[in-house]
């Protein structure tokens, strides 16, 4: 066999996390190697979620609001048709720009990308498995290991991705279900959830605890979110479990008991979306080859400096620590470059923001009500709805609320959470003042454009060191 190429980096997985650091390290002017196996750059979140999840999310939406919203804004329109079948091309045109696009900036800043399944063969050497058929190897004096996550199954129900369906399942289907029933109320259940009710579908979402949003959403924007997805249609079964469910017949028929032990019900549906969680993957890396080891939860243990005990090897993204979330996987990534090549890299895990990107948006950052109670943190609240600010009001879209949490005694902002359209765009300001240590009074004595869903931001801001003007 031919000696393995010696590279100053090599890169195992092409998601976020992957192609971030090897585009990085290029620019650096490390010799780097990314190998995927997927065979498209951009992993989960380019070719199944973030990006397709988000095109389906506003087309849905756009078709949702010309059925139901238009005459109030006197537009009057005539036969409004679903054309599932566009609506997914349309997504995949999305998807193959962007993942296109990377492999540009790969060869743009001189990163080689191998086309398969990269294994450790020692601590130094990846093989890799084309995909194209054929070995090589690749040796690194560095390696990352961004393997990312998958979807954790439901013991009992087969993952059929028609039937039975994770999130990739659930930004594929061919038609429309009558009924679906979606296991686990976090951000792929309602999202998806979403999606599927606009376009038709009876949503159900049945959710193991006694709010939805999964972990890190305020237990007042969950309620304010709640009450809002019901009013589009979607039903929820909270502090509800799931005990069996059978999908060999047509429909899949599931078992679910108040979570606390109760009456039992059965509920049907055509299709079934489990949205549980994520783990960590790691299968078929080799890890056996060089001690490395996972925690209870799937995950490679790093220290602060992304290195495992083989301090040459590091990890980042979803196969590691921390919240799952693209944005965060990018963070790690430029760190751990900078790690590499400077000794130093920096991400604050208390400013990384979550987007839930149903109508309306749920953004927040930082700490939230109860994490603050836990912590006996003496805080004060100050909000401001939409129903009081005048671009929303303009846009006859006003659900929602902005919300800030600050320290008692200094005023420091701790946690901003917001339901609201735009949420998502608007965290982006949170995050920055989070970032800057600001205070309420900092961003209340910010000037902000009107008329815009901003000033709800400054208003909530005014409200938690003194009071809001409109409201
Ligand atoms: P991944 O993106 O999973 O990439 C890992 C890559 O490694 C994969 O492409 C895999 O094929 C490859 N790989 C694995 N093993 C090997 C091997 N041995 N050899 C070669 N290649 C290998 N996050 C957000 O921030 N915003 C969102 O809106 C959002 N929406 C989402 C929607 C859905 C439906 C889902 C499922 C996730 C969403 N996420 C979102 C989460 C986001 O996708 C992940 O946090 C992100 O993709 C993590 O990046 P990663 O690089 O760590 O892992
Ligand atoms: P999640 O952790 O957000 O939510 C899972 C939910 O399922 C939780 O509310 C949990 O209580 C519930 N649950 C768990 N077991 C259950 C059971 N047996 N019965 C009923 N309910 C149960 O996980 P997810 O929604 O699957 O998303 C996975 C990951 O993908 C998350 O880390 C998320 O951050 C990421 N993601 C992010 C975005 C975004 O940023 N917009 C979008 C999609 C996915």
């Amino acid at each position: 066999a031919t000696p393995a190429e010696e590279k100053d980096l090599v890169i195992i997985g092409g998601g976020v996390a992957g192609y971030v650091a090897a585009i990085k390290a290029g620019q650096e002017g490390l010799k780097v190697a990314c190998i995927e196996k997927r065979g498209a750059l951009g992993g989960t979140c380019l070719n199944v979620g973030c990006i397709p999840s988000k095109s389906l999310l506003n087309n849905s939406h756009l078709y949702h609001q010309i059925l139901h919203d238009t005459k109030n804004r006197g537009i009057e329109v005539g036969d409004v048709k679903l054309n599932l079948e566009q609506m997914m091309k349309a997504k995949e045109t999305s998807v193959n720009g962007l993942t296109k696009g990377i492999e540009f900036l790969f060869k743009k800043n001189n990163v080689e990308y191998f086309k398969g399944t990269g294994a450790f063969a020692d601590e130094h050497t990846v093989a890799v498995n084309l995909a194209e058929g054929g070995e090589t190897s690749v040796r690194g004096k560095n390696i990352i290991i961004a393997t990312g996550s998958e979807s954790t199954p439901f013991p009992g129900l087969t993952i059929d991705e028609k039937k039975v369906i994770t999130s990739t399942g659930a930004i594929a289907l061919k038609e429309v279900p009558k009924k679906m029933v979606v296991i686990g109320g976090g951000i792929i259940g309602l999202e998806m959830g979403s999606v599927w009710s606009r376009l038709g579908s009876e949503v159900t979402v049945v959710e193991f605890l006694g709010q939805i949003g999964g972990p890190g959403m305020d237990a007042e924007i969950s309620k304010n979110i709640q009450k809002t997805l019901g009013k589009q249609g979607m039903k929820f079964k909270l502090n509800t479990k799931v005990t069996s469910g059978d999908d060999s017949g047509e429909t899949v028929k599931l078992e679910v008991e108040a979570a606390k032990g109760g009456k039992a019900e059965t509920l049907d549906a055509d299709v079934v979306l489990v949205a549980i969680g994520r783990r960590p993957y790691t299968q078929g890396l080799g890890l056996e080859n060089i001690g490395l080891e996972t925690d209870n939860r799937g995950r490679l243990v790093i220290d602060s400096e992304y290195r495992t005990k083989i301090p040459h090897i590091r990890v980042i993204g979803d196969c590691t620590f921390g919240p799952m979330l693209a944005h965060k996987a990018e963070e790690e990534a430029v760190a751990a470059i900078e790690f590499i090549t400077k000794n130093y890299g920096h991400v604050n895990y208390n400013a990384i923001p979550s987007v839930m990107y149903t109508h309306p948006e749920v953004a927040w950052v930082g700490q939230n009500e109860a994490e603050l109670k836990e912590q006996g943190v003496k805080y004060k609240v100050g909000t401001f709805p939409f129903s009081a600010n005048s671009r929303a009001k303009t846009n006859l879209d006003t659900d929602g609320l902005v919300k800030f949490l600050a320290d008692a005694e200094t005023d420091r902002i701790l946690g901003i959470h917001i339901v609201g359209p735009n949420a998502g765009e608007m965290i982006a300001e949170g995050t920055l003042a989070l970032e800057y240590g600001a205070s309420t009074e900092d961003v209340g004595r910010t000037s902000h454009a009107h008329p815009t869903l901003a000033e709800a931001f400054k208003e909530a801001a005014m409200a938690t060191y003194g009071k809001a003007i409109h409201y």
